[in-house]
């Protein structure tokens, strides 16, 4: 097999602690904090590789959430790099809460890329993401919303849909787009049960958006975009199943460790999806080295190869799903969270991907008509 190219763009997990207390979070949060020294050797780390590869190295600030390490870590740091004068792009992915107009300012003037995680308006965005304790979240981030937007127009909502409160996504996605966002990604929780009701309402929700989405662009309106939806029509398109079978392959697939991408653990340990970072440690399959002794290969060929063994499918048989030729493979790391198996898919994303594309169909049809 070729050469793997050298981890150049890493996903910084600071922490594993966040304040707020998601009824669907992945992290096993804990007290565990990078150390500034430990950062900086994910600077020398990265630049090192990019240097090799030609390409500029990067970093998302991510989590637990980031910014409880901005004065501890992420300011200072950003600011050594700039100071050292090297190129370098930085991001961050947060839910929002801890955003200040100085720490605004800081990310807008040193080109920061952002994604803000938030589930919508107040009813679905409070009995989702509460603090811990219980307090609601939505109170707090109303006003910094429109701080966001201002200085990123383009910035997406990355929502995640839960069964006791998707009834509330509809009107949650015209809540995003009343305060301006141009765009969301959302996706059921695939770590939960979904009783028929609370499957039929998210059914409704996405329906509902479709039916809104055409009826805007037939008109020649903008309606709020949501990109799975939008990928899903590109897939019925013409060279739509060639694109998702090339997108099926270890070799283009996130989270294995197969591109440039890593993740960096508190402690400097280096897995191929952030998603994995505080679950299993270095026993995990995601693991694929550490700061000190560099990125072991033969694990990110190992990870790629455990998925590749077998053509990826539905951890109930596949069926005659009508997804059969576009489908992805999913989430390498969810399949394994979920199923045992990174080739398996959870029910809940293959009911969610049968979904979209009855929206896509739906979508197409409204449109022509
Ligand atoms: S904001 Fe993210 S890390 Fe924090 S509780 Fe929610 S899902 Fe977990
Ligand atoms: S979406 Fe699920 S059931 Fe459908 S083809 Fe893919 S793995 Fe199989």
């Amino acid at each position: 097999m070729d050469m793997l190219p050298a981890i150049s763009s890493a996903m910084l997990v600071v922490t594993h602690g966040c304040n707020l207390e998601c009824r669907y979070c992945f992290v096993r949060q804990g007290a565990e904090r990078m150390a500034p020294e430990t950062a900086w050797e994910a600077v020398e780390f990265l630049s090192r590789n990019a240097g090799r590869e030609g390409t500029v190295p990067s970093i998302n600030f991510f989590g637990g959430e980031p910014l409880l390490m901005w004065d501890e870590l992420i300011e200072p740091l950003v600011r050594r790099v700039r100071a050292g004068g090297r190129p370098f792009r930085f991001s961050v992915t947060t839910n929002g809460t801890l955003l200040t107009d100085e720490r605004l300012d800081f990310m807008r003037r040193e080109n920061f890329g952002l994604l803000l995680s938030m589930d919508g308006d107040r009813a679905v965005q409070d009995a989702n993401r509460p603090f811990h304790g219980g307090r609601g979240s939505f109170d707090v981030l109303e006003p910094i919303v429109p701080k966001v937007l201002s200085r990123w127009p383009g910035v997406t909502l990355r929502m995640t849909a839960a069964p006791a409160s998707c009834a509330g996504l509809f009107e949650s996605i015209r809540w995003a787009e009343a305060m301006g966002f141009r765009s969301f990604f959302v996706m059921p929780n695939v770590f939960e049960s979904w009783a028929p009701d609370a499957w039929a309402a998210l059914e409704r929700a996405v329906m509902d958006y479709a039916g809104l989405y055409a009826a805007r662009r037939r008109r020649g309106g903008e309606c709020i975009r949501f990109s799975a939806l939008e990928r899903m029509l590109g897939d019925l398109s013409p060279g739509g199943e060639e694109r998702a079978a090339s997108r099926r392959r270890a070799e283009n697939k996130c989270g294995l460790g197969a591109g440039r991408f890593a993740s960096i653990a508190p402690d400097g340990g280096i897995y191929a999806c952030q998603e994995l970072c505080s679950n299993e440690g270095s026993a995990s399959p995601f693991y694929i080295g550490n700061l000190s002794g560099g990125v072991d290969d033969a694990r990110r060929r190992a990870l790629m190869e455990l998925y590749s063994r077998e053509r990826a499918r539905s951890e109930r048989g596949c069926g005659r799903c009508g997804c059969a030729k576009i489908c992805d493979g999913g989430c390498a790391a969810n399949n394994y969270l979920a199923t045992g198996r990174l080739n398996r898919l959870p029910e809940v994303y293959c009911r969610w991907m049968r979904l979209l594309l009855r929206a896509a169909e739906r979508v197409r049809r409204d449109m022509h008509e």
